[in-house]
């Protein structure tokens, strides 16, 4: 583990998140497995870094009750999401982690960040090391910069950092990055266990 990952995880747990550090993807697989009972419900926001470790499948297998509007429940995205709004379980990816242990997510559409703030009964939040920046200043830039051009280009958005491979502060209709949520120490609403993953997931 680098200074820099131990940073982080010291700053997370003293801004009072839980927070479990394994090597791979796999591991966090099984970490999530044995965390979530075959019972519960769970939602999920949408994540390149869920989808590399593999949790969706894993769950579904298992036969858990699992929405998530990549996988849309009769075609109908939005009534999807809402689903996911109401799980036992809610889980999402991480745009950005501070080394001083602050969360940050950027949603184009917020239902992301609404699950994340309140209304489930447990939340992982799940990221790679290559998420950690120094401070709140260069994981935006690196958030704008480099996960949301890869996001556009990924999903066929047409925005200018879709074409130009950077941020350019538009005004698009087609915008990812309309809401920013920090989230700075635990918060009342959702018990939230961070998973770190020594990989580079997602953008
Ligand atoms: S403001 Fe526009 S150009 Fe900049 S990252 Fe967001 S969607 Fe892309």
């Amino acid at each position: 583990m680098t200074d820099k990952v131990k940073r982080t995880i010291e700053a997370l747990k003293s801004n009072g998140f839980d927070t479990v550090y394994v090597e791979t993807a796999e591991e966090a697989k099984e970490y999530l497995l044995n965390e979530i009972g075959a019972e519960q419900s769970v939602g999920f926001g949408g994540s390149v870094t869920l989808q590399d470790v593999g949790i969706y499948d894993a769950l579904k297998e298992r036969g858990n009750e699992v929405y998530w509007h990549w996988f849309p429940v009769d075609g109908d995205k939005r009534a999807t999401m809402k689903k996911a709004m109401f799980t036992d379980i809610y889980m999402s990816g991480i745009n950005g982690i501070t080394e001083d242990g602050r969360i940050i997510n950027i949603d184009g559409t917020g239902n992301r960040l609404s699950a994340i703030l309140f209304g489930h009964d447990r939340l992982f939040l799940v990221a790679g090391v290559n998420k950690i920046s120094q401070n709140y200043e260069e994981s935006i830039i690196r958030i704008k910069n480099v996960a949301c051009p890869l996001n556009t280009q990924r999903l066929s958005i047409h925005t200018p950092c879709e074409k130009t491979g950077k941020c350019m502060a538009c005004s698009s209709p087609n915008r990812i990055c309309n809401a920013t949520l920090i989230l700075e120490k635990q918060h009342g609403g959702v018990p939230t266990t961070v998973v770190l993953i020594n990989e580079n997931l997602g953008f």
